[in-house]
């Protein structure tokens, strides 16, 4: 599988980076991980507005899915006249009645099931296209998700948001690559179930036994360079930063 980073700027758009977003590609199948702020035009970079197979939200804060709505436009008024067929969305409880309030503020008039067929994620194994995936619950003041998606014998698991957590410990047993966000600067921000900063992205990944960290979800007011030495402090693996259009052979 291929996995290419479409944005990682965390918590909002950098000068260079769009937010969270990552495109998983195998078998001509393409599942988008995240759309968060600016992600719909970087996308367009690397494929086409109507190629995407599948959308995976991981959690509901902006910076993961508004570009959702810009999205739905694209569907939905194609300039063509059609109307594009629902693509499937899996998001947690409520992703519909979210995306719809944030796009107009009349709920029952949205036309976005016409163009999105949602789903909604509980900790489980199901799966998308060619992939297995598994989600689990991770730590973040709102309903949120790690995956892990199997392809090949190989697999990559994404963290989220999150604070420290044993579940996202287990969903990155053993994996390929562990895309984990590190948006905290340890020593400098402590704060549970919110973020986590880069010696524990170190620290899980140990713990986890991956065999490659890539940091990301680091905000433009964090020192990158800071997270990526407190994570090589206490990983042995390979470990690099995230960065836009960079992709990955898993
Ligand atoms: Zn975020
Ligand atoms: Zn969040």
């Amino acid at each position: 599988m291929k996995l290419t980073v479409v944005g990682c700027s965390g918590s909002f758009p950098s000068a260079e980076s769009a937010c969270s977003s990552y495109l998983v590609e195998a078998d001509g199948f393409r599942l988008l991980l995240d759309m968060g702020n600016g992600a719909l035009g970087e996308l367009q970079r690397h494929c086409g507005l109507y190629d995407l197979d599948a959308i995976f939200l991981s959690h509901l804060h902006a910076d993961h899915c508004i570009d959702m709505c810009a999205y739905f436009v694209a569907r939905y008024y194609r300039h063509d006249g059609g109307r594009c067929d629902p693509i499937p969305v899996y998001g947690p409880e409520g992703t519909e009645h979210r995306l719809t309030t944030a796009y107009a503020d009349t709920p029952t008039a949205s036309s976005m099931s016409e163009v999105f067929d949602f789903h909604t994620v509980k900790p489980s194994t199901f799966d998308i296209g060619p992939f297995t995936v598994h989600t689990e619950r991770v730590a973040h003041p709102v309903e949120a998700y790690g995956i892990r998606v199997e392809h090949g014998g190989k697999s990559l698991t994404y963290s989220g948001d999150t604070g420290l957590s044993p579940a996202l410990t287990e969903l990155a047993r053993d994996t390929d690559l562990f895309l984990c966000e590190a948006a905290f600067t340890h020593g400098k921000e402590n704060i549970p179930d919110l973020h986590l900063n880069g010696r524990e992205a170190g620290e899980t990944a140990t713990r986890a036994g991956a065999r490659r960290l890539v940091l990301t979800h680091i905000p433009p007011w964090t020192d990158p360079q800071v997270n990526l030495a407190d994570a090589r402090a206490v990983f042995d693996g390979t470990v690099s930063l995230a960065a836009p259009r960079q992709s990955y052979e898993i």
